[in-house]
């Protein structure tokens, strides 16, 4: 069993692929506790398939950046995806280095593909699973590390804090029940989306918005909270549980939506919400739960070899997608809001950094383009690494004591009834944000 400290450097919350590349690049020298609430794969990161988008060249930019903005509704920070897109290739770079695969061509260069909204190929891709040759082989790297300890069936109930600082965490240990108190001079919640506040959604159910839930109720600024997107093609099945993805990337090679009588009805590589729109609208018509994907417009050999897990889930759910259309409908997919940060992870709690996600940096405007959240992630948690190393500062020892102290385990026991709540926090918020926003024109 580990025996955790009762300080850290630096505590991460989560261990996808921002909590991990931002532990992999902060100082060797620092101690660094990664936690995660069930087993470290357990992450949505580890789930991605279709890949990781990069700007191919220089001339690349201009359009790259006008797919981000037009499928984000012009919504986007500018300042953000400019960044994003500018710290691709070296992203990409980083990732090779450590060990992940991306396919590629005779002559060596990316074999990219492409997804919906985007005007070329500029997609990286390790076949349909390149969530979990990325996340695999960052959480290989962060284990080779002596400073960084990760412990997973670790629940993060709170934050400690006190006059707009951030001193640490509480905690509670999944398998034995005890609770922690640990304090940090740097905290990252790296905790990733909401997709379990939704009956329907390809999310992990563990992803519950806690870290959005424990912002709001300190007041750390949360910014467009009702930015949900929906991916417009999930398995249809009447079991409950998490819905399978049918990566874009399917329609990106050439497969076609089709209505109740196999027509098709819309142009299958517009910006997700606007396929997603178009199916709901189908549906509606045809009165029909689901819709139609036809893959065998995509030759067999590039179904086998690009899409081996799709073709697999659908034959474990009776399907063969090399023969026939699947049914597929819209689900929860992904978090367009967050905890507001900025180009570095801050928050605007001192001491408090916010990165994947879980944070709100604007990259994603009011939509997200497909495959810019692995990147953006990565990104954004490597660039508050830096930030921390480079105005390192220590806490104020009696400061954080005291804020510790002031702070009861009482309310922290019952974990079932205290995660309930704040699942109602988060739905709150975005009910309310529903019903302020203005009408679009
Ligand atoms: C099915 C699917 C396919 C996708 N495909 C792609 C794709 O092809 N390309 C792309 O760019 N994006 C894709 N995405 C989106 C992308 O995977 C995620 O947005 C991204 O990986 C988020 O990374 P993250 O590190 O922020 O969070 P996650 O990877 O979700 O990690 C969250 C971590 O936080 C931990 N956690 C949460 N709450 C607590 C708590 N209270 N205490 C302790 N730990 C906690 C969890 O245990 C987990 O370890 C896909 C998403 C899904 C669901």
């Amino acid at each position: 069993m580990i025996k955790l400290s009762k300080k850290y450097d630096v505590i991460i919350v989560g261990t996808g692929v921002a909590g991990l590349n931002c532990a992999i690049n902060l100082p060797e020298d620092k101690s660094v506790l990664v936690i995660c609430k069930k087993t470290p794969d357990m992450s949505d990161s580890y789930l991605a398939q279709g890949g990781i988008c990069c700007m191919v060249n220089d001339d690349d930019f201009e359009g790259y950046f006008e797919d981000t903005m037009r499928a984000g509704h012009y919504e986007n920070n500018p300042k953000t995806v400019e960044c994003m897109i500018k710290n691709s290739p070296q992203i990409i770079a980083d990732l090779t280095k450590i060990g992940v695969r991306f396919e590629r061509k005779a002559d060596g260069s990316y074999d990219y593909t492409r997804e919906g909204g985007h005007s070329r190929n500029r997609i990286c891709f390790h076949e349909d699973c390149t969530g979990k040759e990325i996340t695999t082989n960052l959480m290989k790297k962060a284990r080779s590390k002596k400073n960084v300890i990760i412990v997973p069936y670790m629940t993060m109930l709170d934050i400690i804090c006190k006059d707009n600082e951030c001193y640490g965490i509480v905690a509670k240990d999944g398998k034995t029940g005890k609770l922690y108190r640990i304090l940090a001079d740097y905290t990252v919640l790296a905790t990733g989306g909401i997709g379990g506040v939704f009956e329907n959604s390809t999310n992990f159910r563990i992803l519950t918005g806690d870290s959005l839930a424990i912002c709001i109720n300190h007041g750390v600024a949360v910014d467009h909270i009702n930015y949900i997107q929906i991916h417009p093609t999930t398995l249809y099945s009447k079991k409950k549980g998490r819905r399978f993805l049918i990566s874009e990337s399917v329609r990106g090679e050439g497969a076609h939506l089709l209505d109740k009588n196999f027509n098709r009805f819309t142009d299958e590589l517009q910006p997700r919400d606007v396929v997603t729109a178009a199916i709901l609208k189908q549906m509606k018509k045809d009165g029909t739960d689901h819709v139609w994907l036809d893959m065998t417009k995509i030759p067999r050999e590039e179904v086998i070899s690009h899409f081996p897990t799709i073709v697999q889930r659908c034959l474990d759910e009776g399907y063969d997608v090399l023969r026939e259309s699947i049914p597929v409908v819209p689900s929860q997919h992904y978090f367009m809001g967050g905890i507001r940060s900025d180009l570095n992870g801050k928050t605007t709690m001192q001491r408090l950094y916010a990165v994947g996600e879980t944070c709100c940096n604007g990259v994603h405007g009011k939509n997200r383009l497909a495959s810019n959240s692995l990147l953006e992630s990565l990104l954004f948690a490597k660039n508050a690494a830096i930030d921390i190393k480079n105005g390192y500062c220590p806490v104020d020892m009696p400061k954080a004591k005291a804020a510790e102290k002031a702070l009861s385990l009482e309310k922290y026991h019952n974990v079932n009834k205290l995660l309930k709540e704040y699942k109602q926090i988060v739905l709150n918020a975005i009910k309310e944000a529903n019903e302020n926003e203005q009408p679009d024109n």
